[in-house]
């Protein structure tokens, strides 16, 4: 087990914490906050983000689920300063965060046992959300950035993809975190797209419907869609849809997946 200023770092809680000043700031940097902003932090740990964080914008919010590192969080950073969350990200209202014009941003250096699922989480409030920086590992944020066409793209590109412009910014080796994670890590920038500004074609006019289709069409990624997709849409359909039958979840553009839902109505 290894112990970092005194704390031993839980497994079963992602806990790789950052060392590395430089890639610290590069992160600080990139999120960008400025005063008016809330800022999130999700996960701050030993506050390696967090007090960089604070010298750029107070109050910060932060949710932690260890309560060993709260106690360490609330001893070191005065409570007008720092706002703790106590508890699970998962469970999170982020968007009770939301104040008026001022703008909600999201960070951190994700426990990467959850990073799906959190991602998911927060999906539901990209409409509340400015932005969103985080460090995930490498491979989960090639998957999220993933053009179709490629092995990598699958239902998390599309999902993100659909609601999030994202960008990979840069790799962080395992050299940079104690203990140091056994793969590299890289930052993502997500920033929710505004469907005010997008063509309604472009717009999943039922998101259960959207997702749907997306999940279905991906459960068997190798078969294609004529078979995966029976149960909601024919052959004829499809092709009428300029989508060839043949094809497979992962040859389609995230706007195909769109096309396909909103031509099934509010179904089942
Ligand atoms: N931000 C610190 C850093 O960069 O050094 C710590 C990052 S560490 C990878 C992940 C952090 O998320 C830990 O502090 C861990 O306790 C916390 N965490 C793990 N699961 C969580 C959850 N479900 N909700 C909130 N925090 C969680």
């Amino acid at each position: 087990m290894k112990t970092i200023d005194g704390h031993t770092a839980r497994k079963r809680f992602g806990q790789n914490f950052l060392v590395s000043a430089g890639v610290i700031h590069k992160i600080v940097d990139a999120v960008g906050a400025r005063n008016g902003d809330t800022v999130v932090e999700i996960g701050p740990g030993l506050g390696a983000l967090t007090e960089p964080l604070l010298e750029r914008i107070e109050p910060l919010h932060v949710v932690e689920i260890d309560r060993d590192l709260i106690a360490r969080l609330r001893q070191r950073f005065a409570p007008e300063r720092l706002t703790i969350h106590e508890g699970d990200a998962l469970e999170f209202d982020f968007g009770a965060l939301k104040q008026n014009n001022a703008r909600l941003k999201i960070v951190g250096n994700l426990p990467y046992n959850i990073s799906s699922p959190l991602l998911f989480h927060l999906v539901g409030y990209a409409p509340q959300i400015h932005d969103m920086h985080f460090m995930l590992q490498k491979e989960v944020v090639d998957r999220m950035v993933a053009a179709p066409g490629s092995g990598t793209f699958g239902r998390l590109s599309v999902m993100l993809q659909y609601r999030f412009h994202m960008e990979r910014l840069f790799i962080v080796p395992p050299g940079s975190f104690n203990p140091p994670p056994k793969v590299d890590s890289a930052i993502v920038r997500m920033i929710p797209v505004d469907f005010a500004k997008v063509d309604a074609e472009h717009t999943a006019s039922n998101n259960d419907v959207f997702a749907k289709v997306v999940t279905t069409a991906f459960s068997q990624r190798r078969k294609m869609l004529r078979n995966t997709l029976r149960a909601l849409i024919d052959e004829s359909a499809l092709q009428r849809l300029g989508i060839t039958p043949t094809a497979r979840a992962e040859d389609l553009g995230v706007t195909d997946f769109v096309r396909i839902a909103n031509s099934l109505g509010d179904i089942r």
